[in-house]
C-alpha cells in the first residue's frame, strides 16, 4: 500500500505523494504530512556500502509511494550527477572531534541544492502523473539561499516557470548577485522592500487565493512551491541524514546501532525536521540540537514551549537564518499534539492573529528528544577563528552557529555529533574573512577577499563564485511588500 499525505490544519484532505509535491500546500492552508513515518526498511550495516544515489532511492521509495522504481531512480540519476562537485555528494569530515556533514557541494554552494536539484525532476513526474497540463509557476520566497538554488533547479525546465522574491536588504551581496545573474527565459526574480517574513507571509497569501488561482487556471497556469513546507524538499532532506550513519559506520567511528547527536543550523526548520523523521524511521539519533542565530525564538521555543514571534528581527551574519515564523515547526507541532489537526490549526490561527501560541505541557514532554541552543554574533565569529586557528578548517557563518551549539552541548557527550555545514564559506566571505581578522580585510572587495579565502583555507573557488565575478545582471525588479501579488499578475499577463 503506498502512503498518502494528510494535511496538518484538517482531516479531509488526503493525496498521493505527486500530488502533494504538486500542490505544495494543502487547499485549508496546512503543511502535508505522511499518514505514517515509514521505518527503514533495510539493516543498518548495509547503510556502510550504499553510494549516495542508492541511499536516497533506500529512503525516498519509501516516501514516494506512487513513484514507480524507474521514475525515482531517473528523478535520482538527473539530480545527483556532476552538478556536484565531488563524488560522495555530501563528505562527511572530522575535523576537532565533530563531524560535519558538508551540504554545500552543489551547484549553488548551500544545502538547498541537496533537495532543489532533484524536485524540479520530482515535479515534472508528478505533473506527468497526474496529467497536469498547465504550466507550473513555481513562486517561492528566499532568505537567500532557496532562492538560487530554485532558480538554478528550475532554469529552462519546459513545462515550468519561476518567481523568486527576496528581501532587498536581507541577503549577502554574493547571495543577491548570484540571483540576479541568473540566466534562463522562465526565471523572474524580484527584490521587495520588506524582510523574510513580509516574502513568505505574501507568498502563502497568493497561494491561498482562490481568485487567483481561478484566473490562473483560465490563463493555462498553476501554482507550485519550491518552498521548504513543499514535501519534495523534505523527502530528499532526510537521505543526507541516513547517509552520514552509513558513513560514520564505513569510517568505523561508530559500530551498527549506535546512538549519535545532530546539530542544525536552523531557521525554516525544514533541515532539522528531516533529520527527526530520520530519527523516527528508526536511524539511531539520541539529540537534535536545534543552533540559531540572534533571532532565537526556537531557542525560547524549546526552552519555554511558548512560541513568540513579537520581537525585533535582527538582521545578522547568517542571513539565511533570519527567520521568525519558522514554517516547518507545524509538523512538529502536529505530531506531537498526537496529530491532531483541530489543535495544529488552533495553534496556527494564534500564530498569525496574536504572534504567539504555547503547547501543552504533554506536548512539550514529547520534545524531549531537541534541545535549543544560539550562538550571538561575536561567538559566531569566534567560533570561526578558534576553529580555523585550531584546524586550519574555514566554515561558513550558519555552520558556525551549530558549530557553536556543538562545543557548548554536544562535544562532551562521549557521543558522536554530526554538525550539518550548510553554506561553502566562499557564500559568505565577507562575514568569514571578518571573523578571521577584520582589520586586515574590511577595505578589500568581495573578489579580493574570495581570492584571500581561497589563499588561506587552499580550497578551490567554486564555479558557482567564478561565475558571478563577471555576470551581467538580468533582473533588477523591485516592488514595495505589498505589491507582490500585482508584480506576479504583471510578470504571467494576467
Ligand atoms: C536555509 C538555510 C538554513 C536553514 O535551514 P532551514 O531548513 O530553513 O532550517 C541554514 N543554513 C543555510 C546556509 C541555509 O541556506
Amino acid at each position: 500500500m503506498s502512503i498518502m499525505y494528510k494535511s496538518t490544519r484538517s482531516k479531509t484532505e488526503k493525496v498521493t505523494a505527486s500530488q502533494a509535491i504538486l500542490k505544495g500546500l494543502a487547499d485549508d492552508g496546512g503543511l502535508f504530512v505522511p499518514e505514517t513515518i515509514p521505518a527503514l526498511d533495510i539493516p543498518l550495516e548495509t547503510l556502510s556500502s550504499l553510494s549516495y544515489q542508492e541511499t536516497a532511492y533506500e529512503v525516498m521509495k519509501l516516501f514516494l509511494g506512487d513513484f514507480t522504481e524507474e521514475e525515482l531512480k531517473a528523478c535520482i540519476q538527473g539530480a545527483y550527477d556532476e552538478k556536484f562537485d565531488t563524488e560522495e555528494i555530501a563528505p562527511l569530515v572530522k575535523k576537532d572531534g565533530a563531524f560535519y556533514l558538508e551540504l554545500f557541494h552543489g551547484k549553488t554552494i548551500a544545502f538547498k541544492d541537496m533537495a532543489l536539484s532533484i524536485l524540479p525532476y520530482l515535479m515534472t513526474t508528478s505533473a506527468r502523473k497526474n496529467g497536469v497540463k498547465n504550466e507550473i509557476v513555481i513562486l517561492t520566497a528566499t532568505s537567500g539561499d532557496t532562492g538560487k538554488a530554485a532558480l538554478a533547479g528550475f532554469a529552462d525546465v519546459p513545462g515550468t516557470s519561476i518567481i523568486v522574491f527576496y528581501p532587498k536588504n536581507g541577503v549577502s551581496p554574493i547571495q543577491e548577485k548570484q540571483m540576479v545573474t541568473q540566466k534562463g527565459k522562465n526565471t523572474n526574480v524580484v527584490g521587495i522592500i520588506g524582510n523574510f517574513d513580509d516574502a513568505q507571509t505574501g507568498v502563502k497569501q497568493m497561494f491561498n487565493s482562490r481568485e487567483l488561482a481561478e484566473r490562473m487556471n483560465e490563463k493555462g497556469y498553476q501554482f507550485s512551491s519550491a518552498n521548504s513546507i513543499n514535501i519534495g524538499r523534505l523527502v530528499p532532506q532526510i537521505v543526507y541524514y541516513v547517509y552520514a550513519y552509513g558513513q560514520l559506520l564505513k569510517q568505523r567511528e561508530i559500530t551498527c546501532g549506535e546512538a549519535i547527536h545532530v546539530v542544525v543550523p536552523t531557521g525554516n526548520f525544514g533541515n532539522i525536521l528531516a533529520a527527526y523523521y530520520a530519527k523516527n524511521m528508526g536511524l539511531p539519533i539520541d539529540m537534535l540540537f536545534c543552533a540559531s542565530n540572534e533571532n532565537k525564538v526556537l531557542f525560547d521555543f524549546f526552552k519555554t514551549g511558548k512560541y513568540d514571534r513579537k520581537r525585533e528581527f535582527i538582521l545578522t551574519s547568517s542571513p539565511s537564518m533570519d527567520i521568525l515564523i519558522s514554517s516547518n515547526l507545524e509538523r512538529l507541532i502536529y505530531r506531537i499534539a498526537g496529530e491532531d489537526a483541530e489543535k495544529t490549526r488552533e495553534l496556527m490561527e494564534a500564530l498569525s492573529a496574536q504572534g504567539e501560541y504555547e503547547i501543552t505541557p504533554e506536548m512539550k514532554n514529547k520534545l524531549e528528544c531537541f534541545q535549543g541552543g544560539f550562538a550571538t554574533e561575536s561567538e559566531t565569529a569566534e567560533t570561526i577563528r578558534k576553529v580555523y586557528e585550531t584546524t586550519d578548517y574555514i566554515m561558513d557563518t550558519h555552520t558556525a552557529v551549530a558549530s557553536k551549539v556543538y562545543y557548548e552541548k554536544a562535544a562532551a557527550s562521549g557521543k558522536k555529533t554530526v554538525v550539518a555545514s550548510t553554506a561553502s564559506p566562499y557564500k559568505f566571505t565577507r562575514s568569514v574573512m571578518d571573523a578571521i581578522d577584520k582589520k586586515k580585510y574590511d577595505s578589500m572587495t568581495d573578489f579580493a577577499l574570495v581570492d584571500e579565502l581561497n589563499h588561506l583555507s587552499g580550497v578551490k573557488v567554486p564555479e558557482a563564485i567564478e561565475e558571478i565575478r563577471t555576470a551581467p545582471v538580468l533582473h533588477d525588479t523591485v516592488c514595495d511588500k505589498s505589491e507582490m501579488q500585482a508584480t506576479v499578475e504583471k510578470i504571467l499577463g494576467l
